[in-house]
Parts: C-alpha cells; sequence; structure tokens
C-alpha cells in the first residue's frame, strides 16, 4: 500500500492506494498559511498517517509515500515551488521525522501523468503525454514505460514560445505557450475580445464582466455567440500549436488533455484540436497516427500518480 500526496494551490489531499490504483481512503485538508518547512512537513505526515488509518493499513507499514509538488522536486528535496515559499527544502527528511516510511518526490504534473499512465487514459500505451490546461499548463510524459523527469524539472512545456516577442509570461519570456492556451491566458483573451465588442454575448455570460472563466467563452459559443465562436477558434489554433509541437517531438501513442479547461465541450475544444493535429503533425507524413484524448481522473490524477511514482522511476 501506497499513500499518494498532493499538494495543490489550495488544498493538501492524500490518498490510500493500493498496487493497482485503487483510491481506498482520501483525507483532505485546505493549504492554509504557510508557517515554515518544518511545520509542512509534519501537517504532511499527519495527513498521510491519517489517509493510512482510515483504510485501516498502519501508517509505518506503508511501502512510501509519494508527493506531487507545484514546482521542481527531485531526490527528497524541493528544488523550488512557486505558490508555497520552498527553496531547496529536504522536504522528504523533514517528512520522516514524523512517519518513518521512504518518500518519493515529483513534479505535480509528472504525476499526473503517471496517473494517467496507469489508470486513466494512457492505459496500455508505452509512450503517453498529459497536458493539464489550468491556471498555468503542466506537462508530464511517459517514455518508454518510465517517468521522463530528469531531476523533476522536466515537462515544463507551458514555457515553450508559440508566438515570439508576443505577451509576456512570468517566467521573464514572451510568447509562451501558457500565456495563450492556459486558463489564464484563455480569460486574458476573453477579456480583450469582451473590449472589442460591446455586445458580445460574453457579457451576459460573465455577469456584466465580472465573473470572466476559462469556460465562459465556451458557454457563450454553444449559445450561439460570434465572437466567442471566433475566440474559441483562436484559443484552438494557440492549443493545436503547442501540441503539434509536442506530437513531434515525442511521438506519444497517446496524448491526454486534462485541467479545468480540458472538460470543455468536445465539439468546441477536442474536435477542431484532431482536426489541426491530423492535418500538421509530422506524423501524417509517414502514415501515423496520435490519439488525443480527454484525461479521466480530473483531480484525482496527480495523488493516485504520485502513489504509483515507484513504478515509473
Ligand atoms: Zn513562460
Amino acid at each position: 500500500m501506497y499513500v499518494g500526496l498532493d499538494v495543490g494551490g489550495t488544498n493538501l489531499r492524500a490518498g490510500l492506494v493500493d498496487e493497482t490504483g485503487h483510491l481506498l481512503a482520501v483525507r483532505k485538508i485546505p493549504l492554509g498559511e504557510f508557517r515554515g518547512a518544518e511545520p509542512f512537513a509534519k501537517t504532511l505526515a499527519s495527513l498521510a498517517a491519517q489517509a493510512a488509518r482510515d483504510g485501516g493499513i498502519f501508517p509505518e507499514s506503508l511501502a512510501y509515500v509519494g508527493m506531487g509538488i507545484p514546482g521542481a522536486a527531485a531526490k527528497g528535496e524541493v528544488l523550488y515551488t512557486c505558490n508555497i515559499p520552498m527553496k531547496n527544502v529536504p522536504l522528504a527528511r523533514l517528512f520522516q521525522r514524523y512517519l518513518d516510511v521512504p518518500v518519493l518526490l515529483e513534479n505535480d504534473a509528472n504525476c499526473a501523468a503517471v496517473g494517467e499512465y496507469f489508470c486513466g487514459a494512457g492505459q496500455g500505451t508505452k509512450n503517453f503525454a498529459v497536458v493539464t490546461l489550468g491556471t498555468g499548463i503542466g506537462g508530464g510524459f511517459i517514455l518508454n514505460g518510465k517517468l521522463y523527469s530528469s531531476g523533476g524539472m522536466a515537462g515544463e512545456v507551458g514555457h515553450m514560445v508559440v508566438e515570439k516577442g508576443g505577451v509576456p509570461c512570468a517566467c521573464g519570456r514572451r510568447g509562451c505557450w501558457e500565456a495563450y492556451a492556459s486558463a489564464t491566458g484563455l480569460i486574458r483573451m476573453t477579456r480583450e475580445a469582451m473590449e472589442r465588442d460591446k455586445t458580445s454575448g460574453l457579457w451576459e455570460e460573465s455577469d456584466g464582466g465580472t465573473a470572466v472563466t476559462g469556460r465562459t467563452v465556451f458557454a457563450a459559443a454553444l449559445r450561439g455567440d460570434e465572437t466567442a465562436k471566433a475566440l474559441c477558434e483562436t484559443y484552438g489554433s494557440y492549443l493545436a500549436a503547442g501540441v503539434v509541437n509536442l506530437l513531434n517531438i515525442f511521438q506519444p501513442e497517446v496524448l491526454a488533455i486534462g485541467g479545468g479547461i480540458g472538460e470543455a465541450e468536445e465539439a468546441l475544444l477536442l474536435a477542431p484540436l484532431r482536426e489541426i493535429v491530423d492535418r500538421e503533425s509530422y506524423a501524417v507524413h509517414c502514415g501515423g497516427k496520435v490519439s488525443v484524448v480527454r484525461a479521466v481522473l480530473g483531480g484525482d490524477a496527480g495523488m493516485i500518480g504520485a502513489a504509483l511514482l515507484g513504478r515509473v522511476i
């Protein structure tokens, strides 16, 4: 038995998982205020222990605890996290003061890829990719059945440039994929489209502009709003640019799209994306085919994947 810990932007979640990836018990608490690495490690250890006990397991008998960290993490150390102030923190060692079991740390998007690989959209493949469209864009790759981690820093797909000299990104570059194809990028483009078209249904869909989300444009497009439909197309072209880049580099058998935006209607997101992929990806010249699908585990992917990390590293 394993526990997978998902260190998210708002919640900490621990899941007791068996060898086949079934979630047997889940504990969740709010992330709360960060009071330093030591108390943070203690909180994580107690959450993991609770999840184990909920499933009738002695916490000390866990094979290991896997942790998905929103940032770079490897070899028991958090190198850097964006939302939680940690840099070069030996989190595994701190954790073990409170719960003495082996600890595996990985980037959270990589954990989500592992979860989908074993229990979701990537089942039965050897080469598999996940792209998560949320506040940013996360990426994770399973290559030849192993997680491509490179010290927890691989898979930062959101920071490849798709528009040279484009809008500034938090990473310091301009025109990053994330600045266009993440939920944050889509919200920015939605607001810009609304400024250009004061009569668009996007206004009504977002309570007069006060509640613009990553779903606003899809909802308005479904109701037939022309400005929204045009923006869906623009957004899809940015999404496809990055997806085709990744397909050309890695040629996975399956690429799964997850995150909040990934749940948008098939006809508005995945169908047009597949059309561009079928037209533009290099593999079409060689008779190859990649299947682009929706991720299936939702918010549980990272927790399940963290618990199964031991099988892919
Ligand atoms: Zn960037």
